[in-house]
């Protein structure tokens, strides 16, 4: 193997999971990111679909940090149902398939009891797994979440990565994300406003993932929606102003909604000059 080689596997790369809204799009998976270096796949959100999709990940771009039963850490931005229904899925597919070490997750307070709450719901699956007979029964801790309730700052560190979360503008606690390796820098927005931290984060880094909505989309939005998006999520014309300020290397768009792919495109194009593509599921940067 030579030392390219090794290199190359240790780069860190970035894998859209998901780069879905609520809408049950099939061929747009629930919001979820994966950030791989090290030979380990971390995590942003767990969005519908989450462990399939890394699974497929692993499967098409030859990712074994993405094989379901490696999959063991994750990051939440906030716990609204289409970032966390897939929760379950990262606590339950990789034990019932072979993972033997706890879950570990890191994301605002409510994910205590959110995690506590799963687990007591899933208490018949996970009693009949670990009973005598039960196929799961020499590795009861895979089925272990160890939840961490974070607040911002350096959450996360180890030989491969240092994750820092950062306060975004939600309609509920939420953090965004920034992964530092030795090479690159990648920060995740989650669901939010357009916020200064999210600027300050980036400066030139490598890569910007974030939410965006056109108001050609939010136009056709009940009176409701368009009042909530107003104060916890962002326009085109927003994000084209904060990536503009944040200068990011490349500007990738998820979590996405316009009344198609192209009036997204053609938007965001008439509005920002930097570099940036519309995210699509499964795709590796
Ligand atoms: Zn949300
Ligand atoms: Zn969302």
């Amino acid at each position: 193997m030579s030392a390219g080689f090794v290199l190359a596997l240790a780069a860190l790369r970035v894998v859209i999971l998901g780069t879905g809204t609520p809408n049950a799009d099939p061929e747009r998976s629930g919001p979820s990111v994966a950030v791989v270096a090290g030979n380990r796949a971390y995590l942003v959100d767990c969005g519908p679909g989450v462990v399939r999709r890394a699974a497929a990940a692993a499967a098409r771009h030859g990712i074994a940090a993405m094989q379901a039963d490696r999959l063991g850490i994750v990051f939440i931005t906030h716990l609204h149902s289409d970032h966390t229904v897939g929760y379950p899925d990262m606590i339950f597919t990789p034990w019932t398939i072979g993972r033997r070490v706890p879950l570990e997750v890191y994301g605002p307070k409510g994910l205590k009891a959110m995690t506590q709450h799963l687990l007591q719901a899933y208490r018949v699956d996970i009693e009949t797994r670990t009973n005598a007979d039960g196929n799961q029964h020499d590795f009861p801790q895979g089925a272990h979440v160890n939840a961490h309730e974070i607040k911002p700052g350096v959450v996360y560190q180890d030989e491969n990565v240092t994750v820092t979360a950062f306060a975004t503008k939600h309609a509920m606690e939420s953090y965004g994300y920034r992964f530092d390796t030795p090479d690159r820098s990648i920060v995740i927005s989650g669901d939010t406003n357009p916020v200064q931290a999210t600027i300050d984060m980036c400066r030139s880094c490598d890569v910007l993932i974030h939410e965006v909505d056109t108001p050609a989309w939010l136009a056709t939005r009940p009176e409701r929606f368009q009042k909530f998006a107003a104060k916890y999520h962002t326009t085109t014309k927003e994000l084209a102003e904060l990536a503009t300020q944040a200068k990011p290397r490349l500007l990738i768009l998820y979590h996405y909604a316009g009344l198609s792919n192209e009036e997204l495109l053609h938007d965001m194009m008439a509005r920002y000059t930097g570099h940036f593509v519309i995210g699509r599921d499964l795709d590796v940067y």
